[in-house]
Protein backbone atom coordinates (compact mmCIF):
# COMPACT_ATOMS: atom_id res chain seq x y z
CA UNK A 1 0.00 0.00 0.00
CA UNK A 2 1.26 3.62 -0.91
CA UNK A 3 0.59 5.81 1.89
CA UNK A 4 1.07 9.84 2.06
CA UNK A 5 2.51 10.39 5.77
CA UNK A 6 2.96 14.24 6.35
CA UNK A 7 3.01 16.36 9.65
CA UNK A 8 2.82 19.66 11.16
CA UNK A 9 0.33 21.63 8.79
CA UNK A 10 -0.06 24.62 11.65
CA UNK A 11 -2.85 26.18 9.41
CA UNK A 12 -1.08 26.76 6.69
CA UNK A 13 -3.73 26.16 3.90
CA UNK A 14 -2.06 26.61 0.83
CA UNK A 15 0.60 24.61 1.65
CA UNK A 16 -1.85 21.77 2.52
CA UNK A 17 -3.56 21.61 -0.90
CA UNK A 18 -0.31 21.74 -2.40
CA UNK A 19 0.58 18.39 -0.90
CA UNK A 20 -2.88 16.86 -0.77
CA UNK A 21 -3.07 17.69 -4.90
CA UNK A 22 0.31 15.82 -5.27
CA UNK A 23 -0.49 12.78 -2.87
CA UNK A 24 -2.86 12.61 -4.92
CA UNK A 25 -1.17 12.25 -8.18
CA UNK A 26 0.68 9.97 -6.36
CA UNK A 27 -2.22 7.36 -5.78
CA UNK A 28 -1.46 7.43 -2.37
CA UNK A 29 -4.27 4.73 -0.39
CA UNK A 30 -4.39 6.94 2.91
CA UNK A 31 -2.62 9.78 4.20
CA UNK A 32 -1.23 10.12 8.11
CA UNK A 33 -0.46 12.97 9.82
CA UNK A 34 1.87 13.60 12.89
CA UNK A 35 0.54 16.08 14.95
CA UNK A 36 -0.18 19.86 15.04
CA UNK A 37 -2.70 20.82 12.56
CA UNK A 38 -3.41 24.41 14.08
CA UNK A 39 -1.13 27.06 15.30
CA UNK A 40 1.37 29.57 13.68
CA UNK A 41 -0.40 30.15 11.01
CA UNK A 42 -4.02 31.99 9.66
CA UNK A 43 -5.92 29.03 8.17
CA UNK A 44 -7.05 26.40 11.32
CA UNK A 45 -10.49 26.13 10.30
CA UNK A 46 -9.85 25.51 6.55
CA UNK A 47 -7.10 23.09 7.37
CA UNK A 48 -9.20 21.21 9.61
CA UNK A 49 -12.18 21.12 7.27
CA UNK A 50 -9.60 19.22 4.61
CA UNK A 51 -8.25 17.01 7.35
CA UNK A 52 -12.56 15.93 7.35
CA UNK A 53 -12.97 15.79 3.56
CA UNK A 54 -9.90 13.86 2.71
CA UNK A 55 -10.31 11.54 5.89
CA UNK A 56 -6.94 12.27 6.93
CA UNK A 57 -5.51 10.31 9.80
CA UNK A 58 -4.52 12.01 12.30
CA UNK A 59 -3.18 12.72 16.31
CA UNK A 60 -3.06 15.73 18.29
CA UNK A 61 -0.03 17.63 18.27
CA UNK A 62 0.94 20.50 21.18
CA UNK A 63 -0.31 23.21 19.47
CA UNK A 64 -3.61 21.33 18.67
CA UNK A 65 -4.07 20.56 22.49
CA UNK A 66 -3.02 24.27 23.60
CA UNK A 67 -5.88 25.34 20.86
CA UNK A 68 -8.46 22.97 22.63
CA UNK A 69 -6.88 23.75 26.32
CA UNK A 70 -5.63 20.48 27.27
CA UNK A 71 -2.48 21.93 27.14
CA UNK A 72 -0.34 24.58 29.61
CA UNK A 73 0.72 26.88 26.75
CA UNK A 74 3.03 29.22 28.85
CA UNK A 75 5.90 27.25 27.49
CA UNK A 76 5.55 28.09 24.16
CA UNK A 77 7.59 31.17 22.59
CA UNK A 78 5.54 34.51 22.82
CA UNK A 79 4.81 34.59 18.79
CA UNK A 80 3.54 31.25 18.89
CA UNK A 81 1.65 32.06 22.36
CA UNK A 82 -0.15 34.85 20.43
CA UNK A 83 -1.04 32.38 17.33
CA UNK A 84 -1.77 30.20 19.88
CA UNK A 85 -4.67 32.66 21.75
CA UNK A 86 -5.77 33.50 18.12
CA UNK A 87 -6.61 30.44 16.90
CA UNK A 88 -8.25 29.26 20.53
CA UNK A 89 -10.32 32.29 19.83
CA UNK A 90 -11.25 31.69 15.50
CA UNK A 91 -11.67 27.92 15.73
CA UNK A 92 -15.40 27.21 14.61
CA UNK A 93 -17.35 24.86 17.09
CA UNK A 94 -17.64 22.14 14.37
CA UNK A 95 -13.63 22.34 14.50
CA UNK A 96 -12.89 22.52 18.41
CA UNK A 97 -15.45 19.43 18.31
CA UNK A 98 -13.43 17.79 15.26
CA UNK A 99 -9.61 17.93 17.26
CA UNK A 100 -11.34 17.06 20.47
CA UNK A 101 -12.53 13.78 18.78
CA UNK A 102 -8.29 13.46 17.95
CA UNK A 103 -5.77 10.94 20.26
CA UNK A 104 -2.47 11.90 21.22
CA UNK A 105 -0.94 8.45 19.64
CA UNK A 106 -2.05 6.21 17.21
CA UNK A 107 -1.12 2.52 16.69
CA UNK A 108 -2.43 1.07 14.02
CA UNK A 109 -2.25 -1.94 11.32
CA UNK A 110 -1.89 -0.03 8.03
CA UNK A 111 -1.25 -2.04 4.95
CA UNK A 112 -0.44 -5.21 6.74
CA UNK A 113 1.96 -3.13 9.21
CA UNK A 114 2.66 -2.10 12.59
CA UNK A 115 2.36 1.77 12.91
CA UNK A 116 2.96 3.91 15.12
CA UNK A 117 2.13 7.63 15.48
CA UNK A 118 3.66 10.20 18.12
CA UNK A 119 4.02 13.69 17.66
CA UNK A 120 7.80 14.03 19.72
CA UNK A 121 9.04 10.86 20.91
CA UNK A 122 7.99 7.17 22.99
CA UNK A 123 8.70 8.67 26.04
CA UNK A 124 7.32 12.06 25.95
CA UNK A 125 4.84 13.98 23.21
CA UNK A 126 6.52 16.66 23.24
CA UNK A 127 10.03 16.37 23.35
CA UNK A 128 12.05 16.35 19.96
CA UNK A 129 13.89 13.38 18.12
CA UNK A 130 16.20 14.38 15.51
CA UNK A 131 17.55 11.86 13.34
CA UNK A 132 20.20 11.31 15.65
CA UNK A 133 18.13 10.25 18.35
CA UNK A 134 16.27 7.99 16.34
CA UNK A 135 17.47 4.65 16.84
CA UNK A 136 16.15 0.86 16.26
CA UNK A 137 15.08 0.20 20.25
CA UNK A 138 11.84 3.25 19.51
CA UNK A 139 10.62 0.74 16.87
CA UNK A 140 10.80 -2.67 19.73
CA UNK A 141 9.58 0.03 22.27
CA UNK A 142 6.35 0.92 20.09
CA UNK A 143 6.42 -2.52 19.04
CA UNK A 144 6.05 -0.84 15.62
CA UNK A 145 7.43 -1.64 12.11
CA UNK A 146 6.73 1.79 11.26
CA UNK A 147 7.26 4.60 13.78
CA UNK A 148 5.96 8.35 12.34
CA UNK A 149 6.99 11.23 14.01
CA UNK A 150 6.82 15.17 13.71
CA UNK A 151 7.37 18.00 15.40
CA UNK A 152 11.27 19.00 14.61
CA UNK A 153 9.86 20.17 11.49
CA UNK A 154 13.08 18.73 10.04
CA UNK A 155 12.36 15.26 8.02
CA UNK A 156 14.12 11.99 8.00
CA UNK A 157 14.00 8.65 7.01
CA UNK A 158 15.76 6.05 9.17
CA UNK A 159 15.96 2.33 7.83
CA UNK A 160 16.64 -0.63 10.10
CA UNK A 161 16.46 -3.97 10.00
CA UNK A 162 13.07 -4.00 12.14
CA UNK A 163 11.20 -1.32 10.53
CA UNK A 164 11.61 2.51 9.72
CA UNK A 165 11.52 5.59 11.75
CA UNK A 166 10.08 8.45 9.18
CA UNK A 167 9.70 12.20 10.05
CA UNK A 168 8.12 13.57 7.07
CA UNK A 169 8.96 17.39 8.15
CA UNK A 170 6.49 20.52 8.24
CA UNK A 171 4.04 21.03 5.61
CA UNK A 172 3.09 24.49 7.25
CA UNK A 173 6.00 25.32 8.63
CA UNK A 174 9.47 23.91 7.64
CA UNK A 175 12.54 24.35 9.97
CA UNK A 176 15.55 22.87 7.41
CA UNK A 177 16.27 25.80 5.68
CA UNK A 178 13.97 24.94 2.55
CA UNK A 179 11.12 26.83 2.47
CA UNK A 180 9.04 24.11 0.23
CA UNK A 181 6.56 21.94 2.07
CA UNK A 182 7.33 19.02 2.88
CA UNK A 183 5.62 15.39 2.89
CA UNK A 184 6.45 12.20 2.21
CA UNK A 185 5.27 9.18 0.20
CA UNK A 186 5.93 5.28 1.30
CA UNK A 187 5.34 1.93 0.32
CA UNK A 188 4.12 -0.42 3.25
CA UNK A 189 5.48 -3.50 1.35
CA UNK A 190 8.99 -2.34 0.77
CA UNK A 191 9.27 -0.32 3.72
CA UNK A 192 10.92 2.40 1.17
CA UNK A 193 10.26 6.00 1.32
CA UNK A 194 10.98 9.39 0.07
CA UNK A 195 10.31 13.05 1.18
CA UNK A 196 8.86 15.71 -1.69
CA UNK A 197 9.36 19.10 -1.28
CA UNK A 198 6.77 21.47 -2.91
CA UNK A 199 6.55 24.83 -4.15
CA UNK A 200 2.97 26.77 -2.85
CA UNK A 201 1.89 29.94 -2.96
CA UNK A 202 3.56 31.46 0.23
CA UNK A 203 2.37 34.63 0.05
CA UNK A 204 -1.14 33.87 0.37
CA UNK A 205 -0.39 32.23 3.96
CA UNK A 206 2.07 35.47 4.67
CA UNK A 207 -0.98 37.91 3.67
CA UNK A 208 -3.38 36.24 5.40
CA UNK A 209 -1.30 36.29 8.43
CA UNK A 210 -0.77 39.78 8.45
CA UNK A 211 -4.62 40.37 7.58
CA UNK A 212 -5.27 38.29 11.13
CA UNK A 213 -2.46 40.75 12.93
CA UNK A 214 -0.31 37.25 13.83
CA UNK A 215 3.42 38.19 14.74
CA UNK A 216 5.22 39.49 11.71
CA UNK A 217 8.16 36.79 12.44
CA UNK A 218 5.81 34.25 11.67
CA UNK A 219 5.30 35.26 7.81
CA UNK A 220 9.15 36.08 7.95
CA UNK A 221 10.34 32.43 8.55
CA UNK A 222 7.83 31.06 5.86
CA UNK A 223 9.80 32.20 2.93
CA UNK A 224 13.24 31.51 5.17
CA UNK A 225 12.27 27.54 5.70
CA UNK A 226 13.53 28.82 9.71
ZN1 LIG B 1 4.82 21.80 14.99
Amino acid sequence: MRIGIISDVHSNLPALEAVTAFLRRQDVEKIIHAGDIVGYNAFPNEALRVFWERNILSILGNHDCGAIGRENISAFNPAAKVAMQWTAASLGEQERKYLGCLARRIKERIGGRRVCVIHGHPDDDIRYTYAGEAAEPLLERTVSEILILGHTHEPFIRRFESGVIINPGSVGQPRDGDWRASCAVMDTYTLRAQVHRLEYPVKKTQEANRAAGLPEALSERLSLGR
